[in-house]
């Protein structure tokens, strides 16, 4: 889209969004779920362009994030068991644990490999047959269907020293523990666009149905965000509540049936833990019997010691749109990207570096 487009739609958009909020009597509240969208919104500056008139709240999105610190520091004990290399996306291994974090583990001579995909740290196992090599198995619908695909291709070559410690975490289950939440003061939901390629827009229909909340599903681009504030502006001026797909390039009302089918053949649903929210129920995918071998958490017994969050760090807060990062008294003082107190600060996606990398308030 060329500058000028983008111009006249940001003005069209500023404008609307006066009009709501003039006709409200107040700012309108929008969340959005998904860190890649918390980045989009700071990185494109539209958070501060439209605070005049609207909160930009962001919410549960971020996989590194929402893992709960016991889950930190269980990857920390794996990483501890002789002869186990754990294979990890890179943002995880800088989590602070309780007593230590993943980074300091491996400075310390712990076999530690970042990897890009499930695919490269099966391919690492392969090459390695004398170590046991685990995957940690951290993302939403997004992820599992290619950690379940590692797990196909690992058990169909016969690859025995591959196995994947599951904390990945479901999206609606995480919506509902929100919408539960009697303090919960939201007029509008942007929903994240890759997680719903798999899901489908169906998946989301009960935050509108269910709850009377609009929704809409958009893609990554300012352009997008811009588009679904607007159709999130005019249900809420209208007084309607629909989940809408923003995102028809991609998203099917069903989803992506190969990709679910995938996750369904290794994984089933059971209750998690997600930092600041606690157990929320059938939100985390762990392994079936039949796949028991390639369960890391089967496979290996590691003591996990009583996990504490950092001390002072508000990501549970922040997780739950409770706050912005900058109401967090460590923000930015003490709690920097390259020193980092929580995970919200560590991921590309967190909020927390979001906020601090683009200058937002
Ligand atoms: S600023 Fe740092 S300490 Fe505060 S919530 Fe964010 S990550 Fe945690």
């Amino acid at each position: 889209m060329n500058i000028e487009l983008s111009k006249k739609l940001l003005d069209q958009l500023i404008k609307l969004s006066g009009t709501v909020s003039d006709k409200l009597g107040r700012r309108v509240t929008l969340m959005e779920v998904c860190g890649t969208h918390t980045t989009a919104i700071s990185k494109s500056g539209l958070r501060g362009l439209l605070s005049p008139y609207m909160e930009l709240l962001s919410g549960p999105g971020c996989p590194v994030c929402v893992t709960d610190q016991t889950d930190i520091d269980r990857m920390i004990a794996f990483a501890r068991l002789p002869g186990v290399v754990i294979a990890s996306f890179g943002d995880m291994i800088r989590v602070p644990g309780t007593y230590t974090s993943l980074e300091v583990e491996r400075a310390r001579g712990a076999g530690i490999e970042i990897c890009y995909s499930p695919h490269e740290a099966l391919s690492y196992a392969a090459q390695h047959i004398d170590k046991e090599s685990v995957f940690l198995g951290v993302g939403f619908e997004t992820t599992a269907p290619a950690v379940a695909l590692s797990v196909m291709e690992a058990k169909a070559l016969g690859i025995k020293n591959y196995s994947v410690l599951s904390v990945h975490k479901l999206v609606p289950p995480a919506m509902k523990a929100l919408l539960a939440d009697p303090e919960l003061n939201v007029d509008g939901f942007i929903l994240p666009g890759h997680v719903s390629v798999i899901t489908g827009r169906k998946t989301f229909d009960f935050i509108a149905s269910e709850y009377g909340i609009p929704a809409v599903i958009t893609g990554f681009e300012t352009v997008d965000i811009m588009e679904a504030i607007a159709l999130l502006l005019k249900q809420i001026v209208d007084k309607k509540a629909q989940t809408i797909n923003g995102y028809t390039r991609l998203v099917s009302e069903e989803g992506n049936i190969r990709a679910k089918k995938a996750i369904e053949e290794i994984f089933e649903p059971q209750d998690a833990l997600w930092r600041g929210f606690g157990l929320i129920p059938e939100s985390g995918l762990v392994f079936k019997k039949a796949y028991a071998d390639f369960d890391a958490a089967a496979r290996f017994y590691v003591e996990v010691p009583n996990a504490l969050p950092p001390e002072g760090c508000s990501c549970g807060e922040v997780l739950k749109g409770k706050i912005k990062p900058g109401q967090c008294p460590l923000f930015s003082i003490v709690c920097t990207p390259s020193d980092p107190i929580g995970p919200c600060m560590v991921s590309s996606e967190g909020a927390c570096a979001a906020y601090f990398n683009y200058g937002d308030e």
